[in-house]
């Protein structure tokens, strides 16, 4: 994830919350089913702002968030790319593996520049799936939790490691790189209060999982619904309500029912639905507001985290870019060289 500071619902349901699923899913003789990585994607940040001034801070916080969730440190390393320099290195290799033109046609860019109204590209931006991809195999990723918004780059990232793959064998380990599964939730793109678009920090259409409950309450007067559904008694369209969405993925089955009925038949009104909706996203916030209390009370203990997590992930990355450098014959001893 890039730190963009607090997240939100979109982050929660797309992917911390599948983090966290796969960080404790054990086998059936009780040792865990994966082992687990989770980056902090601060180079990211850098296609879309240059502006650096409050990383750190928007680096603490998603962090804080990742914690309340239930991100566990001792089994997951947290880190950020730009304290391993081997996310850098192997970015560089991974470039001459993609053309332009295929980074061209992705349809997660062709988004961002839509939605953020682009009328140009840094050239690092046109890259980000390759950097992603180097993010991803550094650590041989083979699952890759994530919104739908990323599939298309899960998808480069398996092309870029069969291209190396066919290209160069190690002696001993052969394929250097696993070809990654992307792995999405049913709610993989929760859209934003408007209605339009997908959840998004820069859209401004967020509910974030530190919004007290009040909060929650005050944004979701504003949602948008049905818009044929003028009057209390109208019947309504759950299916292309915002609100209904967010039931969907916070409201018990045995209360959504009923809550879709009374839409259709008239008999509940928005206002009505938009308080049990808060209601309900804030009872499954809150022992995240909780947890969150104590880390940021403790910001030692998020820093260390931080740092320990770095020293873990950078003993990892060192070894898959040796890997790498002897599988490209890269440094090895020619024959003009004295060395
Ligand atoms: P980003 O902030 O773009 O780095 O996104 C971090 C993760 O959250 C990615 O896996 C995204 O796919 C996911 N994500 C972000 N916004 C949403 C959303 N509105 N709905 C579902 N997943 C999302």
């Amino acid at each position: 994830m890039r730190p963009t500071g607090k997240l939100h619902l979109g982050h929660y349901t797309g992917a911390l919350e599948n983090w966290v699923a796969q960080q404790n899913l054990l086998n059936e003789d009780g040792s865990r089913a994966y082992e687990t990585c989770f980056l902090i994607a601060d180079y990211h940040n850098l296609t879309t702002s240059l502006d650096t001034g409050d990383i750190y801070t928007h680096t603490i916080d998603m962090l804080v968030d990742w914690l309340a969730a239930g991100v566990d440190p001792e089994k997951s390393p947290v880190f950020r790319q730009s304290q391993i320099k081997e996310h850098a290195e192997l970015f560089l290799i991974f470039s001459m593996l993609i053309t332009s033109s295929r980074l061209e046609r992705n349809p997660t860019l062709k988004e961002q520049v839509r939605d953020l109204n682009m009328d140009s590209l840094v050239y690092g931006h046109l890259g980000y799936p390759v950097l992603q991809a180097a993010d991803i195999l550094l650590y041989k990723g083979n699952v890759v939790p994530v919104g739908e918004d990323q599939i298309p780059h899960v998808e480069i990232t398996r092309e870029i490691a069969r291209k190396f793959n066919n290209h160069y064998t190690h002696p001993v380990v052969g394929d250097v790189f696993p070809e990654p599964e992307p792995k999405i939730t049913k709610f993989s793109r929760l859209v934003g209060l408007d209605g339009k678009a997908k959840m998004s920090k820069s859209l401004g259409n967020t509910i974030y999982l530190s919004d007290a409950p009040e909060e929650v309450m005050k944004k979701m007067r504003n949602a948008v619904t049905d818009t044929q559904k003028v009057r209390k008694n109208d019947p309504g369209r759950p299916e292309i309500c915002t609100v209904f969405s967010y039931h969907e993925k916070f409201t018990a089955p045995h209360q959504l029912a009923g809550i879709e009925e009374g839409c259709r038949s008239g008999s509940l009104g928005c206002v009505d639905c938009k308080k049990l909706c808060s209601e309900n996203i804030s009872s499954e916030l809150a022992p995240l507001l909780e947890k969150r209390r104590h880390y940021e009370a403790n910001p030692d203990l998020v820093r260390n985290i931080l740092i320990e997590g770095e020293t873990r992930a950078r003993e990892i990355a060192n070894h898959t870019m040796q890997e790498v450098r002897e599988a490209m014959k890269l440094g090895q001893k020619t024959i003009s060289s004295n060395l």
